[in-house]
């Protein structure tokens, strides 16, 4: 049984796309239409990384992408932590 997710599994803190205010991880992201949403399960938050920077959301499934995104339709929307490319 093969369960295809766009997020990835593992908590990350690669600050690229932005990191939860209260733990500094996300737990991957997923696609609305062409947006990117990441997000923090144990906060219960999401934020929008960006819009059409990945090219694969062109390919997924429209109606699985809504009902896995229902799964975090409810958490709150914040400001992440931005730490830009390059910066130490
Ligand atoms: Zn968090």
């Amino acid at each position: 049984m093969s369960d295809v997710v766009a997020f990835r599994p593992r908590r990350a803190t690669d600050p690229e796309f932005g990191l939860c205010p209260e733990c500094g991880c996300h737990d991957g992201f997923l696609n609305k239409g062409s947006q990117h949403w990441f997000f923090c399960r144990d906060h219960r938050v999401r934020w929008l990384a960006g819009i059409n920077l990945f090219d694969h959301w062109r390919a997924e499934n429209r109606t699985e992408q809504l009902t896995r995104f229902e799964a975090i339709e409810c958490f709150d929307v914040v400001q992440p932590i931005w730490k830009p490319k390059g910066a130490s």
